[in-house]
């Protein structure tokens, strides 16, 4: 039996397909009937470019309904599809293309769809394996180089119904969704949610203040960043009112500071949902729809995953298995055995500690990962573009606080140069979110005896940077 997601992810779709899938801000909708029609287009187009299955199909474009096509029409042909950071710069693209080699590459979505109108569309979906290769998502190393999480039909499948399950989707609903499409927040766990419940989504490019909070009259569930909530808490237009129509709100891919989750308490009358996952495993945790929502926790693991805390004390870094677990890293069985423990769990690199009762904390990471605005942005790599500047002798980089994205980068500088310009290069060289908001000068950074730099040191240091800086505007 074949176990393609396509097939999965189309039996949730309304048996009445001129129902709308995508509610766009002009007032008009594709429907359900238009989105299968696309994938059978897409698809057909793939394979007649001579794609085949287990062929990566890469994406780097701007969110829009046809790259949403072109997505299930690479999972009906079999291919594995490869979503892109549409920031990432034309050298970051190149490592991409050479360790993924893409058969095909899509730029422009509705010109791909344009073209693919005169192929012959695919009707029969491809038959996978449930092992089988559906999505490749890159998640950025420390030591700077982009590690391709492998994910098959079989684990997406499994996290995409017990998310289903879990915060309780029907096709009442209506998703609002207003994250990028090429991480998994916004692909995988947003979207599979609202095609097997066959529900629409208000479909905005970005998060927009005035978009959201005319959507959020005519939906009943958002996804969002912490960062979504801290926008919306800073409009003055944002109520109980305006929230009236709204069963759940879901918060994730970053911390949620508990402050947010009281002050939209206040506000909204709701009580955020926060769930915990990550590329390699998509959702591992998430708080009760039902049941009580604790701000600062993440819930418990989802029914299938089993988590325990490394170590012998109460907090440590936690490991998961499950059936939505990735598959190892694309090409790179030495980093894919590295974060596996010998009897078969996965090291997610996250520190937490677990209530009796099974719940979860998350008291930071591991490593020095620095999430701004819900994106990830891995120290080492933005070091090593400061340090290649003139006048810098060594960098380090660190996340401190930061009251819009979350965290805010920063650059501890050792030598000489103009903040300005220091961000400026950076800009040129990585995605606008990677490089530094802030520079600062210092004559020495703090190490151990080992040599290792002191980060912690600093984030304590620069803790109130940004604070700072805003009360002072
Ligand atoms: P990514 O692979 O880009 O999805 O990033 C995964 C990382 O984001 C995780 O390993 C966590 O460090 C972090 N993360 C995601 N959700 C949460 C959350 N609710 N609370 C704290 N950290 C989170």
């Amino acid at each position: 039996m074949s176990e393609n997601l396509y097939e999965l992810l189309a039996g949730g779709f309304p048996e009445d397909r001129t129902r709308p899938c995508f509610l766009l801000s002009e007032g008009t909708a594709i429907s359900y009937g238009a989105l299968e029609k696309g994938a059978a287009l897409a698809a057909g187009r793939l394979t007649a470019l001579g794609v085949e299955p287990g062929d990566r199909v890469a994406l780097q474009a701007d969110k829009s309904p046809e790259a949403v096509m072109v997505y299930l029409g690479a999972l009906k042909a079999g291919a594995v599809y490869l979503p892109l950071n549409s920031a990432y710069t034309p050298a970051e693209i190149d490592y991409f293309r050479q360790d993924a080699e893409p058969k095909a590459f899509v730029t422009d979505p509705p010109a791909f769809m344009a073209e693919a109108r005169s192929a012959k569309p695919l009707q029969a979906v491809v038959p996978r394996a449930g092992s089988d290769l559906a999505s490749i998502i890159y998640t950025s190393g420390t030591t700077g180089r982009s590690k391709g999480a492998m994910l098959s039909h079989g684990a997406l499948a499994a996290n995409a119904q017990a998310l289903h399950e879990a915060w309780g989707f029907s096709p009442e609903d209506v998703l609002l969704h207003a994250l990028p499409i090429f991480h998994v927040h916004g692909l995988f766990v947003a979207m599979h949610c609202a095609f097997l419940s066959g529900c629409p989504m208000v479909w905005l490019p970005k998060f927009s203040e005035a978009e959201v909070l005319a959507g959020l009259r005519r939906a009943t569930v958002m996804m969002g960043v912490p960062t979504f909530y801290t926008r919306l808490l800073a409009s003055p237009d944002f109520s109980r009112e305006t929230a009236a129509h709204m069963r759940l709100f879901i918060s994730g891919s970053a911390p949620l500071l508990p402050s947010t989750f009281e002050a939209f308490q206040e506000r909204a009358g709701m009580r955020i949902l926060e769930r915990y996952g990550m590329s390699e495993a998509v959702i591992i945790t998430t708080n009760p729809l039902h049941g009580e929502r604790i701000p600062g926790s993440v819930g418990y693991p989802l029914p299938g995953v089993e988590l325990r805390i490394a170590g012998d004390e109460e907090t440590g870094v936690i490991q998961i298995r499950g059936p939505s677990l990735f598959s190892g890293y694309w090409r790179n069985p030495e980093k894919t055995a590295e974060e596996f423990t010998a009897d078969g769990w996965f090291i997610t690199g996250d520190v937490g500690r677990r209530d009796p009762d099974g719940r979860v904390w998350i008291s930071g990471r591991a490593k020095d990962l620095i999430i701004s605005g819900g994106y990830n942005v891995y120290p080492k790599e933005v070091e090593l573009v400061v340090d290649e500047l003139p006048g810098v002798v060594e960098s380090a980089v660190i996340g401190v606080p930061h009251p819009d994205f979350g965290e805010g980068v920063v650059a501890v500088v050792i030598g000489t140069g103009e903040e300005a310009a220091i961000i400026g290069e950076a800009r040129r060289k990585l995605a606008a979110y990677k490089a530094p908001k802030r520079v600062v000068f210092v004559a020495e950074l703090p190490r151990n005896a080992m040599g290792k730099v002191q980060k912690n040191q600093l984030r304590e240091r620069y803790a109130a940077l940004f604070e700072t800086r805003l009360a002072g505007r």
